[in-house]
């Protein structure tokens, strides 16, 4: 017992001592802060495992074999003490002392618990053969471990109990406090002397040596998991998950000629580290990713398990730091090394990282919060600002913005066009307003998407909201820029727009967009920016709440509701779009299938709305259109000026005329009565 613990524990802990090498190549961004909510998190998702619960059988199953593996914990202690003196129960075990009979009885429950656990995985992987798995010979392997421990503590129990009791000169029999042991002790009770020491020696011997192999297949293996997805949860974002990290100091580390953004393996952070070491490869992430399911070359489990075969196919040549590489993989020296190579083409196809739609729904599925977005941004931050690549449209884009503010080109001085007409002040003329109403780009200049504009601003006059515009004044936030990786020209609009408004003194936004709002409220603030922000959703419900709009006018529509990626999933807005329009006499609401944070993209984050879907099977807003005509509903709501783009042309390229697609404040204003809506100027 002494040398195989010696020996197997040594081999775990040289194994693990590399892997924490190789994930401490990179940048520290560890965080320690919101202890509680840390805490909080880890037992929500690591010990109870709320993610799983959608997973029902596949959930309760992995509950089974993650608390067993808690529990058991203490069982294999007690067997390597065994290993010495046969007799050791750890001190406080023995049985027939209350913690002893108590911990016996807990084990045996949790030994049938895991069995039946891996039972479920066993069929998930030989039988039903689950095609977001991956079904590699390694998970058959550690299941038939996981059973063979199990199975091994029985036969060792029952062989046991069976020595003790001829020992003591009595019989054995069925005992409450260890049921699964004493019935096999009574099937094994026939056998004779020298059977049962080989059977107590063989299930003892398989247990306790089964346990450290299993220890040291764990680095090396997805099942890494097992001791990475604690910390994992325990480290997992705190902040906003919203908020991209910005690059500092980006001038300094443009004239110091440094990478910006993530072109080599050894560059990434402690944290993705850690992510790449904890995923599980179940599949969920891609199972629920537009990209993935639309046939794209995206497939976010992939794209962690690509790069962390990368990682530990170059571990040694990374952890010794063969030729020299400075950590910012910079170093000519290393520049030819296989290990130091750029990761997009060398690893990852460009496509794979221009397909993201930045949606979330990737992470919002996994267990065991592994993020993407984060990862996607960095890469493609490398592309555009180092190597200059990214798709054509996008030079459009960044282009139109740098020159008139706006992704289009329009002029600024026609961005407050849409409000002709309507008695609304610009903020430099009227600065003691309650509210700024961030119109956004799209609510501007798009002929569509200023219906809605003019819409949400009539309800506001007509509540008596005290508000002013910006007009020329605004720019674009640089969502569109920063989520395609041009983070020097966000950084710069994002300073630019933070002194506008911290000149007027805002302090409460209004906004229609959610990409909009996602990025005053959740990213401004890295910029000085702090501000309350209040999507229009939110205040129309409040307005109808607080009788301010009364919508009375019935509108006999059956409708379904579209939830934004940037509402939704990135800020949790799902239930004032529909207190909305639950409000509005004759509207019946239907929901589609893929809904609130399963709902699927429209296509357009992450910057797709300026450019085309990378070549796959089908078009995102098609599929995503498809999902919700499957309702029946003859009209599509959305609150979003990116969704209503994607989701008119998705029913356009069906020649689906007979459905209309509207913005929640379209059917409220239509029920609280307005004469305006043909009144829209255009450009
Ligand atoms: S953010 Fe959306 S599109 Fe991007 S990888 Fe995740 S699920 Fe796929
Ligand atoms: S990233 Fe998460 S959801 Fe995706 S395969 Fe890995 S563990 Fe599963």
């Amino acid at each position: 017992m002494a040398a195989l613990l010696v020996g197997l524990v040594g081999l775990f802990a040289w194994s693990a001592n590399r892997r924490w090498h190789l994930m401490t190549l990179g940048p520290n961004d560890l965080k320690w802060d919101k202890i509680a909510d840390r805490l909080r998190a880890t037992y929500r998702f690591a010990f109870a495992q709320e993610r799983m619960r959608r997973y029902w059988l596949a959930g309760v199953a992995h509950n089974f074999i993650f608390l067993g593996f808690v529990v058991l914990l203490l069982r294999s202690l007690i067997l390597f003490g065994r290993g010495f003196d046969a007799d050791s129960s750890l001190f406080f075990f023995h049985s027939g002392t209350w913690l002893g009979d108590i911990y016996a009885l807990l084990k045996d429950i949790f030994v049938v618990l895991v069995i039946l656990g891996a039972l479920v995985f066993v069929y998930y992987r030989v039988v039903a053969k689950l095609p977001r798995m991956t079904l590699k010979i390694e998970g058959v392997i550690i299941l038939g471990i996981i059973l063979s421990m199990m199975i091994g503590d029985i036969v060792y129990d029952g062989a046991w109990l069976n020595i003790k009791a001829r020992e003591a000169g009595t019989a054995v029999a069925f005992h409450g406090w260890e049921p699964v042991g004493s019935t096999a002790a009574l099937v094994m009770q026939g056998m004779g002397d020298g059977a049962l020491k080989f059977f107590a020696h063989a299930g003892f011997w398989i247990h306790v040596a089964l346990v450290l192999i299993f220890l040291n297949i764990l680095p090396y293996s997805k099942h890494f998991h097992i001791i990475t997805a604690v910390p994992n949860v325990f480290l997992a974002k705190q902040e906003p998950v919203g908020r991209l990290a910005p690059i500092d100091d980006i001038e300094g580390r443009v004239e110091r000629e440094e990478t910006l953004g993530i072109k080599k393996i050894d560059q990434f952070s402690w944290k993705n580290v850690l992510d790449f070491y904890t995923c599980t490869e179940c599949g969920r992430c891609s199972d629920h990713c537009p990209a993935t399911n639309t046939g794209k070359k995206l497939s976010p489990k992939h794209f962690t398990v690509d790069l962390r075969n990368f990682l530990y196919q170059h571990d040694d040549a990374l952890r010794t730091n063969k030729n020299g590489t400075n950590g910012d993989g910079e170093n000519a020296d290393a520049s030819e090394a296989e290990h130091q190579k750029d990761l997009v083409d060398g690893v990852i196809d460009p496509e794979v990282l221009w397909a993201c739609t930045s949606c979330r729904a990737c992470e919002q599925e996994c267990p065991v919060f592994i993020t993407y977005v984060d990862k996607i941004v960095d890469m493609r931050r490398y592309l555009v600002q180092e190597r200059g690549e990214f798709p054509n449209e996008l030079q459009t884009a960044f282009r139109s913005i740098e020159t008139s503010m706006n992704p289009w080109g329009f002029s600024p001085d026609e961005r407050a066009n849409w409000a002709d007409g309507l008695d609304i002040p610009l903020i430099s003329e009227k600065q003691d307003v309650e509210y700024l109403f961030w119109v956004g780009c799209a609510p501007s200049y798009d002929d569509r998407a200023k219906k809605t504009t003019r819409a949400t601003a009539e309800l506001m006059l007509q509540a008596g909201v005290d508000f002013a515009i910006l007009g020329p004044e605004e720019c674009c936030t640089g969502d569109p820029a920063r989520r395609a990786g041009n983070e020097f020209l966000f950084q710069m609009l994002a300073e630019q727009n933070c002194e506008t408004l911290n000149g007027y003194s805002v302090k409460k936004i209004i906004t229609t967009c959610p990409h909009c709002f996602n990025t005053l409220l959740n990213e401004y603030g890295d910029f000085g920016g702090k501000f309350e922000v209040i999507h229009h959703t939110d205040l129309l419900a409040q307005l109808v709440r607080d009788g301010k709009l009364k919508p009375t006018k019935s509108v006999d529509k059956s409708v379904t509701y579209h939830d934004s990626c940037y509402l939704g999933r990135y800020n949790e807005i799902y239930d004032a779009p529909r207190d909305v329009l639950r409000a509005i006499p004759g509207i019946k609401l239907s929901e589609p299938a893929e809904t609130r944070d399963r709902g699927m993209c429209c296509g357009a984050g992450g910057a797709q709305m300026f450019k085309e879907d990378e070549p796959g099977d089908a078009r995102v807003n098609d599929v995503r259109t498809d999902q919700l005509l499957q309702t029946g509903a003859n009209a599509i709501t959305s609150a979003c000026p990116f969704c209503m783009r994607m989701l008119t042309d998705g029913l356009g390229n069906k020649e689906r005329t007979d459905v209309e697609q509207l913005d929640i404040a379209e059917l409220l204003l239509e029920s609280v009565g307005s004469n305006d809506q043909d009144n829209i100027p255009t450009n």
